[in-house]
Formats: structure tokens, C-alpha cells, sequence
């Protein structure tokens, strides 16, 4: 038995503490909040996609940063593996479109008391209000930690630590960087944080704001780089006062954090249609109401909040009859609509943001064991690493698979 100190209580260090314990050693979770799981909470809008059901194989797929560093890491514990522990735990799940899984009951709150059961089941030391200051090695072997209670300083011995302090993103439930400062002091390079599944920003903000609230389903969104396609997605999006977001930005938005903006940005807006298509659309539209005015007309085909819009970009006169559009404006309407413009021109803050792109440098950890190649007994779990994934569960999937990782391997004293 080994004496673990596991320093955060978020979903990674929650379900580290409870493999740990598992595997026989004497774990103590330490949580400067005053309760565990404060993000996990919020997680799926209060509904916690906790994972993926997506065949193991695929996993990797849905991984952003780093994904052939999950490897080992996704073999030794995947989704079903996760969801056999929800059922032994005796929490029921269903899995919803696009293979996400929720707990049968919606609320997130049901995944944080299964794992404050597991933990007091398995005897597992909660401390709450206590912040981790330091971490302490002595001989390039972790020692301990020291934490901080009531202003009070203590130092604590242990075995093995696991940092699972989480990333930068919602700070306000926790994880605000100091992870990835103690890991600084003991040498780790921590590759650059930012932002990611996060809104993005456009220059086109008079126009985000008169659209704002409206959704788009089944549109495609690519976004370029000069000329050079970064990434596209399909599915559904939103216009916000400051830009866009929904699913496929806020998948974007991991891909171009960090790149350099301003970036060229077009939406699909008919993605089923061809131009050609359009036009024949178009042409059967206008010629079933030849006087009307053309506003009248092509809301059969946008949002009605689109419809202005889509005519001012197209130069097109509102109230100008249909049998008076010339085939230059109708091939304007067609290209508008194929390739609505945007420019993002960032993304927004870590308050907003899902993830962190960025942590410590999976180069210094060892894959299979989430060991610190630089300090022994120091493990890592969770966001803190340089490893992040597209929304649909697969991020708490990171969390579960790198901690069972970590929490596996800490050796017997
Ligand atoms: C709004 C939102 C919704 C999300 N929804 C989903 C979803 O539905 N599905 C999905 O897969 N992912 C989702 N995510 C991402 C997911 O929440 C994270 O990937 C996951 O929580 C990371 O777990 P973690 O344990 O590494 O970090 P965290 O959950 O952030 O936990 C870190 C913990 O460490 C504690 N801590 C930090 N520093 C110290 C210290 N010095 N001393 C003591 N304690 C410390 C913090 O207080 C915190 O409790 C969402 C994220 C957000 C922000």
C-alpha cells in the first residue's frame, strides 16, 4: 500500500481517487473548493455527457491534441469500461444522438454522488477548503505536498501525488492554473494554453447582432487560413452580440485557437443544394409569384431573420418584384447563400471556453503510466494535460482513461 495524495477533486481526481483506492493504497483527495466536482456539475448543461458510446475504436478519432498519446491510455480504460463502473455503481445511463451518454435521470448531480459514494465506500479522505500550495520532492522523487487550510500551512507525506487540477477553462469552478505551476517549479514545459471549444469572434458585429439568437441546423461552416481550408464542419450554429457559436464553431474553435486572425469564414447555408440546384430553385420560386416583392419571396428558403441580410449582402433590393432580378443578382443570391462571408477575428475568453488547448508537454509523461518522466511518483490526469477532444462526451472520456491510467500504476511501498 502506497500513502496517494490525489490534488484536485474534479472529475479526473475524483475518479482516480476511487481506482486508487481500488487497488489498495490510502488515498486523500485534496479540493480547495468547498465541494468536489464543481465543474463536472455544470457539465451537458447540468446533464453531464459523461461519455462517448462511439466504438472504442473511433476514440481517437474525436481527440484534437495529442491523440496518439491517449493510446495506451484508451486501451487500458475505455467508455465501456466507464460505463460497466456507472453500472456497478448502480448508476443508470442512456445514450442520446451522436452516441453521447447522459445519466438516465438528466442531472448531473447523480454522477457526482456516485463518485462521493465510490469514494466513501472505499475509504477514500476527502479534504475540502484546502489548496495545495506546493508540491514537495526530495531526490527527484515526489514527497508530499503542501496545503493550506484556515491560513494554516501543513505539509503532507505521500508516496505518489496525482496533479489533477484541471485546465484554465470556467476558472470560477476551480481550475485556475496552479497545476501548471507547480509542475513549472519541478522543470515540466507546459505548451501553451488557450482557449478551445470556446464562441468565436467576428468583425462582422452589427450583423452578429442583428441575427443574434438565431440558429442554424444543417448548414456547413469552413473556415480558411488565406486561401487554404483549416477546417469545415456540418451541423447546427448560432449567432451571438460578439460573433458565432453552437456545435461545429465551437468544434472549429479547437482547431484554429491560436492560429494567427483575422480568418476568412463562410457558411454553407443550403449544403444539400448544388449552385445549379439553387438557381432551378430560385427560378421555380420567382415564377410562382412573378410580382411579388423578391423579400416575400425567398422566405420560403432562409430564416425570416436572414432574409434581410442575405439581400443587402446580395445587393439586392428588398422590395425589388421578382421578374425584375436580373440573372447577375440571382447569381449573387446563389453564391451569398453557398458562401455567407464572416471574418472571426478570435475566439473568446477562458470564462467561456470548454477545454484548455495547451498543458504539460505530454512528451515529459509517460503514456501508459502518466508518470512525470522528471519526477518519479508524480502523475498527471485530466485537462492539466496537453491533450483535448471535440464536444459528445469525449473529453470526460480524456479524464477517466488518463486518471484509471495514472491511479493504476502507482507502485506498492
Ligand atoms: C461548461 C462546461 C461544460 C462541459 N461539458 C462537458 C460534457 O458534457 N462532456 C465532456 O466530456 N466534457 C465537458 N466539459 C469538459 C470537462 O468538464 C472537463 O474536461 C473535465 O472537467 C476535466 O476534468 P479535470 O478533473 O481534469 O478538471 P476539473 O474538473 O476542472 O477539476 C480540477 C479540480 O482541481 C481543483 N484544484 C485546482 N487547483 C487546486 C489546488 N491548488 N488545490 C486543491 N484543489 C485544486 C479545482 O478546484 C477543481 O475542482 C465541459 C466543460 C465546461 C466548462
Amino acid at each position: 500500500m502506497s500513502r496517494v495524495i490525489v490534488v484536485g477533486g474534479g472529475a479526473a481526481g475524483m475518479f482516480a481517487a476511487c481506482t486508487a483506492a481500488l487497488y489498495g493504497h490510502e488515498v486523500t483527495v485534496i479540493e480547495k473548493n468547498e465541494k468536489t466536482g464543481k465543474k463536472l456539475f455544470i457539465t451537458g448543461k447540468g446533464r453531464c455527457n459523461m461519455t462517448n458510446a462511439a466504438p472504442v475504436g473511433e476514440l481517437m478519432d474525436h481527440v484534437i491534441t495529442n491523440p496518439r498519446f491517449l493510446h495506451s491510455a484508451f486501451a487500458g480504460f475505455n467508455n465501456r469500461d466507464f460505463l460497466l463502473f456507472c453500472e456497478e455503481h448502480h448508476l443508470p445511463y442512456k445514450i442520446e444522438r451522436g452516441e453521447r451518454v447522459f445519466p438516465e435521470s438528466d442531472h448531473s448531480s447523480d454522477v457526482l454522488k456516485m463518485f462521493s459514494n465510490a469514494m466513501e465506500e472505499l475509504g477514500v479522505t476527502v479534504l475540502l477548503h484546502t489548496k495545495v500550495t506546493k508540491l514537495l520532492v526530495r531526490d527527484g522523487m515526489v514527497a508530499g505536498v503542501e496545503a493550506e487550510q484556515n491560513g494554516r500551512k501543513d505539509k503532507m507525506k505521500a508516496d505518489a501525488v496525482i496533479l489533477a487540477t484541471g485546465g484554465l477553462s470556467y476558472p470560477v469552478t476551480g481550475s485556475d492554473g496552479d497545476g501548471f505551476k507547480f509542475a513549472k517549479e519541478l522543470g515540466h514545459h507546459v505548451e501553451k494554453l488557450r482557449p478551445a471549444l470556446v464562441p468565436l469572434t467576428c468583425k462582422e458585429a452589427d450583423l452578429c447582432r442583428e441575427l443574434m439568437g438565431l440558429s442554424l441546423k444543417n448548414v456547413t461552416l469552413k473556415i480558411f487560413d488565406s486561401d487554404s481550408l483549416i477546417t469545415q464542419g456540418f451541423g447546427e450554429m448560432l449567432f451571438t452580440h460578439f460573433g458565432i457559436s453552437g456545435p461545429i464553431v465551437l468544434t472549429a474553435s479547437s482547431v484554429i485557437t491560436g492560429k494567427a486572425f483575422p480568418m476568412r469564414a463562410e457558411i454553407d447555408l443550403k449544403p444539400a443544394l448544388s449552385e445549379e440546384q439553387l438557381h432551378t430553385r430560385f427560378l421555380r420560386e420567382f415564377s410562382s409569384s412573378p410580382n411579388k416583392a423578391i423579400h416575400n419571396v425567398i422566405g420560403a428558403l432562409y430564416p425570416s431573420k436572414l432574409v434581410p441580410v442575405i439581400l443587402r449582402i446580395s445587393g439586392v433590393s428588398p422590395e425589388k418584384k421578382v421578374n425584375e432580378v436580373t440573372q447577375e443578382e440571382r447569381k449573387s443570391l446563389v453564391h451569398v447563400t453557398k458562401h455567407f462571408p464572416l471574418t472571426v477575428t478570435g475566439t473568446r475568453g477562458f470564462e467561456e471556453a470548454i477545454i484548455t488547448h495547451g498543458g504539460i508537454d505530454t512528451r515529459e509523461v509517460n503514456p501508459k503510466t502518466m508518470e512525470s518522466r522528471l519526477v518519479t511518483g508524480l502523475f498527471f490526469a485530466g485537462e492539466i494535460l496537453d491533450v483535448d477532444a471535440e464536444t459528445g462526451g469525449f473529453n470526460l472520456q480524456i479524464a477517466w482513461s488518463t486518471a484509471f491510467a495514472a491511479a493504476s500504476h502507482i507502485e506498492y511501498c
